[in-house]
C-alpha cells in the first residue's frame, strides 16, 4: 500500500500549496493508483482510491472530527482545503476539469445553489433514504447535511417570550435601541432577507431593514456569539442569531460564554405567518470529481443516523437524518414551523438583498 500512502501525501502537499498540477499525476477517472506489488488480499479492503479531496466553508471543529471518524471506519483519508464559500466556488471555477476537488462542503442554499453548475448529480440509494426532498436539490446536484434556524435571542431576565412574536415585530418602536444584530456583510443576514424578499416582496423588506437600522443598539460589530454577549452586558434586549450558536456557548471552554448562553432565551419567530427562516448545509459533487465513489461514500456517512447524532450533539445544528438522536438543548426547544421557500431563491435574492441593506444603511 505504499504507493497510496504517496499519492495521498503528495496530494495533500499539493493542496496545501496550490500546485495544483501535480495533483493529477497517475491518476485515472476512479482509480488514482495503480495497485501495488503489496495489492491488499481478497480479504482485506477493496482496491481503488483511498482518498477524497473536499472543498469546504463550514468553520465547524465537529466536521475535523468526522472526517477523522469516516477514515477510521473506511481507511479513506479525507484531504481538505478551507475558505469561504465565494473564495472556493471561484477557485473551483478557475481550476475547472484539473481540481483535484471532489466534493464542495458550505453552508448556505444560495452558496449552493451559486456553485450547482458544476455539480453532478449523486445517485445513491442510501441518500435518497437518509436525506428527505427537502433537504435536496431537485435533481441531486447537492446534498443537506444540516439545517441551522435564524432565531430571536433574548435577555431571559428582561423580556418575556410573550412580548415576541415575528421578525417584523423587531422593527416596530416597542423595541428602539434594543436590537443587536451582525453586518450587512454576513450571508446569514443576506439569506435572512433574501428570504423575506420572497416571501414579502422588496418593498415590505426595505421597510423591515430600515425599522432594524433604526432600531440598532449599536452599529453592527462581531459575530452572533457577540450579539448575545452584548445582550447580557445590557447593550440591548434582543438579537438575531443563528440556534447552533446558543448551543456552542453552552459547551463553550470560557465559562463566560457559558454565563451568557444561560441568560440568552431562544424564540422562534412567525410561528402565525410565514415561519422561522432556515437555512442549509450541503455537499456538492464535483464534475471533475476522481475519486467519485468515495465521495459518495462520505456523503452517506455524513448524513448517517451517527454522524448526525454527533454533529447535531456537538455544534448543535439540525439533522436532516430524522433518525439521528438530539441533545437535550434542541429537544427542549421543542419543534417549530419555518419558512417554506426554494432555497434557491437564496441565490437569485442575494444581490437585491445586499442592496436594501446598503440602501437603509445597515453597515
Ligand atoms: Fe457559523
Amino acid at each position: 500500500m505504499k504507493k497510496f500512502k504517496w499519492v495521498s501525501t503528495l496530494l495533500t502537499a499539493a493542496l496545501a500549496t496550490s500546485l495544483l498540477s501535480a495533483c493529477g499525476a497517475g491518476q485515472t477517472q476512479t482509480q488514482p493508483a495503480q495497485p501495488s506489488q503489496e495489492a491488499p488480499k481478497a480479504d482485506a479492503a477493496p482496491a481503488g482510491p483511498q482518498e477524497v479531496n473536499v472543498y469546504t466553508a463550514r468553520h465547524y471543529e465537529v466536521d475535523d472530527k468526522l472526517f477523522e471518524e469516516f477514515k477510521a471506519q473506511t481507511g479513506i483519508t479525507v484531504n481538505v482545503v478551507k475558505g469561504k464559500a465565494d473564495e472556493l466556488t471561484e477557485r473551483l471555477k478557475r481550476e475547472g476539469n484539473s481540481s483535484p476537488a471532489d466534493l464542495f462542503i458550505t453552508v448556505d442554499g444560495g452558496a449552493l445553489n451559486n456553485a450547482e453548475e458544476m455539480f453532478q448529480p449523486m445517485e445513491s440509494e442510501t441518500l435518497n433514504s437518509q436525506v428527505p426532498a427537502q433537504f435536496k436539490d431537485p435533481e441531486n446536484l447537492w446534498v443537506g447535511i444540516s439545517t441551522r434556524a435564524r432565531v430571536i435571542v433574548y435577555a431571559k431576565d428582561r423580556v418575556k417570550p410573550e412580548q415576541l412574536s415575528t421578525y417584523e415585530d423587531l422593527a416596530t418602536e416597542a423595541w428602539k435601541g434594543k436590537v443587536l444584530v451582525r453586518s450587512s456583510s454576513s450571508t446569514y443576514n443576506q439569506s435572512l432577507l433574501a428570504s423575506f424578499i420572497e416571501l414579502n416582496g422588496e418593498e415590505q423588506t426595505t421597510e423591515w431593514a430600515k425599522g432594524i437600522v433604526g432600531n440598532m443598539a449599536r452599529d453592527p460589530e462581531g459575530g452572533d456569539r457577540d450579539q448575545m454577549k452584548a445582550i447580557v452586558a445590557g447593550q440591548g434586549d434582543v438579537g438575531i442569531s443563528n440556534t447552533y450558536y446558543v448551543g456552542l456557548m453552552h459547551v463553550s471552554k470560557d465559562p463566560e460564554e457559558v454565563k451568557v448562553a444561560e441568560q440568552i432565551g431562544v424564540f422562534f419567530p412567525n410561528q402565525e405567518t410565514t415561519g422561522t427562516h432556515v437555512n442549509i448545509s450541503g455537499a456538492g459533487l464535483l464534475k471533475s470529481s476522481k475519486n467519485k465513489e468515495n465521495a459518495i461514500k462520505l456523503v452517506e456517512f455524513l448524513t448517517s443516523k451517527e454522524a448526525q447524532t454527533i454533529a447535531a450533539n456537538e455544534n448543535f445544528e439540525f439533522p436532516v437524518n430524522a433518525e439521528a438522536e438530539l441533545p437535550d438543548l434542541l429537544k427542549g426547544w421543542g419543534s417549530f414551523k419555518a419558512q417554506e421557500l426554494d432555497y434557491s431563491a437564496l441565490a437569485t435574492n442575494n444581490k437585491k438583498a445586499t442592496e436594501i441593506m446598503n440602501q437603509v444603511g445597515w453597515k
